[in-house]
């Protein structure tokens, strides 16, 4: 439900896991990242102790889950390391 960045976050891990999905969405031109700055800054969002340990270990793995996501559609998403970052 929702075609934001979550919703089909979770459509694309269900249908990679083979299971048949319909994203049902409101108004997907609504969904925040059309306009979000594309920032994977968890250092920065004030988190602390298992919140900050939990974000960076989820940063960690973005890389991996972007070449999928790029193998499995064929379209650059266009991830840029822009700086040493000890979760990226
Ligand atoms: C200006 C701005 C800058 C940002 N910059 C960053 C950044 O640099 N880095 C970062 O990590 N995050 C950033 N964010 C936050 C990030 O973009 C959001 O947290 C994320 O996109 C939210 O995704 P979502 O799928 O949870 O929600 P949404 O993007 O809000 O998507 C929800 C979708 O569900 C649909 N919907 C709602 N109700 C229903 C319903 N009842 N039935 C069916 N569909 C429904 C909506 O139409 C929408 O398409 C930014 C956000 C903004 C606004």
């Amino acid at each position: 439900m929702g075609g934001g960045l979550v919703g089909l976050s979770i459509a694309y891990a269900f249908s990679r896991n083979n299971f048949k999905v319909l994203v049902l969405s409101k108004n997907r031109n609504e969904s925040a990242g059309f306009v979000a700055a594309g920032m994977l800054a968890t250092h920065a969002e004030g988190l602390e102790d298992e919140l900050l340990k939990f974000g960076q270990e989820s940063q960690s793995i973005i890389p991996k889950w972007i070449k999928s996501i790029e193998q499995d559609s064929n379209i650059k998403c266009g991830l840029k390391k822009m700086w040493h970052s000890s979760s990226f």
